[in-house]
């Protein structure tokens, strides 16, 4: 667990967070409108106006060590709700990056399975679930829990053998790098 002190200048990492996500979080006036339809809300630390006032506060050791910047499931249910066009699956991938970047990842495994995930649609240009939950397996050396899981999902025809990979590679690598240089 981290400390929870304020780090740096406030208005800068807001202005940071702002620049990165593309959001404008300053104009939150803590409705709640985002949190009463946030589709993880009952499994996560913070709501999502939560973690918009713990930076405004300067709290980024605390936001970054929240489980809700994992548990997003970018739905986006929160942008459609926001009177102010806020959309907190963006702030949340940018606060992902600078979890990542300054090492705190507070949710066991999170980061080998966000790996996964992302390598996955990087090679294919979408996630094939066998090979990315078999490289996820691998990495944290859990070859066998939800093996059953795995089966029922075969037989049910949810787990293609095979990966559809995208032909535009030249436009999927595009998207890597302007990700990647939008994050730094
Ligand atoms: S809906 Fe928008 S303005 Fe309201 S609390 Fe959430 S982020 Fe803030
Ligand atoms: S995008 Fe994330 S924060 Fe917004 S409603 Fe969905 S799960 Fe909640």
């Amino acid at each position: 667990m981290q400390s929870n002190q304020a780090v740096g200048n406030t208005s800068s990492l807001i202005e940071e967070i702002i620049d990165k996500s593309g959001q404008p979080i300053e104009l939150c006036f803590q409705c709640q409108k985002c949190a009463a339809g946030c589709s993880m809300g009952r499994f996560t630390d913070y709501s999502p106006n939560q973690i918009i006032r713990l930076i405004q506060h300067g709290l980024i050791d605390k936001v970054l060590d929240s489980n809700m910047i994992w548990l997003c499931s970018s739905c986006e249910i929160c942008g459609a709700r926001c009177p102010n066009g806020i959309n907190m699956a963006e702030v949340m991938d940018c606060l992902k990056a600078m979890a990542i970047s300054k090492n705190i990842v507070s949710v066991k495994n999170v980061k080998k399975f966000h790996d996964s995930f992302l390598g996955s649609v990087k090679l294919n240009g979408r996630v094939h679930e066998a090979t990315m939950m078999m490289t996820y397996k691998i990495k944290t050396m859990d070859l066998f829990s939800d093996i059953d899981l795995g089966m029922k999902m075969f037989v049910k025809g949810k787990l293609h053998i095979l990966p559809k990979r995208t032909k535009d590679r030249a436009r999927l690598s595009r998207v890597f790098t302007r990700t990647a240089n939008k994050q730094k």
